[in-house]
């Protein structure tokens, strides 16, 4: 019998991470971060332990204690047993989990304890924590999601809580014999790389047939999924989806696929499902049009760096304004990697006429390409 189990995403803004389970098939839709629930332990600068985040995670409920899903190196890092004696005494809390890892919970139960993790968009709400999960448990997403994704990692801090497509595995290592405490404890890392899968419009994983829809929302590369199980049980998840913005005729489409369909369960998200005044892009390019042309100097615009449609919208409100846009790095470094989907209407913003990027001062003060090669997406936006 087919079930779901929600294990984020219930009375909260994001955070989805919900169990189809059939039979021995489970899958997850979306694996993300609620923004809330961090939040209430973690800001700025506290933030999880570097290398025992997962513990802390689990422990405060901000993640599920799951077997059979997350990250070996996370759950017991490779080496501790040689050496928990010695660093940690008789407290080997630190360092051990009650939860079992991918293979323990494989030989137990003959198979991995998930097939798949879907992925609906972008949103870090919607997939941050999959660098918590074993790298061999696949993840399901469409081509530009997965560029978004890698873009996020390439523009992210580092860290465990980044690492989605490739992951840096650590066990215990030593110093070398010319370091300055030869034979020290240290963590070494080693790269793995995530298995991915792009969407089709309709896949099985074993027992579970998904079909896939895109829809429009503040991220490109949105999709929602209608689900059939083995007992005929259809569920209807619509991820994160708007019908106002310059592609709402995808999520039209969508909602037109699912007639006759009778889903046994409709899973979605509205953080304004209770307002029925209509808004639209053509509304925000009209009002911007206004506020700009009346303004002198200086206007400022914000909005989220992975939200091309207000790009294109800032980028039209700038040529009839007279102004030249402004953008930061990040939405360079973005836009490179999303122009070569020709649906998105993208180009390389040194193709554009009045788009400029703004780079901070920094290091030598005199804009040395030099000044930049730490942060890859700072110099590299227009190299790609
Ligand atoms: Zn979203």
């Amino acid at each position: 019998m087919a079930s779901l189990t929600f294990y984020g995403g219930v009375g909260e803004i994001g955070g989805n991470k919900i169990l189809v389970q059939d039979n021995d098939t489970r899958i997850f839709l979306d694996f993300g971060m609620g923004f809330d629930r961090k939040g209430d332990f973690y800001e700025e600068f506290l933030q999880p332990r570097t290398n025992n985040g997962l513990k802390d995670l689990m422990e405060l409920g901000i993640v599920p204690k799951l077997d059979g899903i997350y990250r070996e190196d996370f759950l017991e890092i490779g080496g501790i047993e040689d050496v928990i004696n010695e660093i940690a005494g008789s407290d080997s809390s630190l360092w051990m989990s009650d939860v079992k890892s991918y293979d323990e919970a494989d030989k137990r139960g003959g198979n991995p304890f998930v097939q798949g993790i879907l992925i609906s968009h972008g949103h870090l709400d919607h997939f941050q924590f999959i660098s918590l999960l074993d790298e061999r448990i696949p993840v399901y997403c469409s081509s530009i999601s997965k560029a978004i994704i890698e873009a996020t990692e390439d523009i992210g801090k580092g860290g465990f809580e980044s690492e989605f497509l490739s992951a840096g595995k650590r066990k215990i290592g030593k110093l070398g014999a010319t370091a300055f405490f030869p034979g020290a404890y240290k963590i070494d890392t080693e790269d793995v790389i995530r298995e991915y899968r792009i969407l089709q419009q309709y896949q099985k994983i074993r027992n579970i047939e998904v079909r896939t829809f895109p829809v429009d929302h503040s991220v490109p590369g949105a999709v929602a999924f209608l689900i059939r199980t083995s007992d005929a049980k259809t569920i209807v998840y619509t991820g994160d989806m708007r019908f106002h913005g310059t592609r709402g005729d995808l999520t039209r489409k969508f909602q037109d696929s699912l007639k006759g369909s009778k889903p046994d369960a409709l899973i979605t998200e509205g953080t304004r499902i209770d307002e029925d005044t209509l808004d639209s892009e053509a509304d925000v390019k009209q009002d911007c049009v206004k506020l700009i042309s009346d303004a002198k100097g200086l206007a400022m615009v914000g909005f989220a760096w992975k939200d091309i449609t207000r790009y294109q919208t800032m980028k039209e409100v700038a040529k009839e304004t007279g102004r030249i846009l402004v953008i930061s790095p990040k939405l360079a470094y973005i836009i490179s990697k999303l122009k070569g989907f020709a649906d998105l209407g993208l180009k390389d913003v040194s193709a554009e006429d009045n788009v400029k990027v703004y780079l901070k001062r920094k290091g030598s003060m005199l804009y040395s390409k030099a000044d930049y090669v730490k942060s890859k997406y700072d110099a590299g936006y227009s190299v790609i």
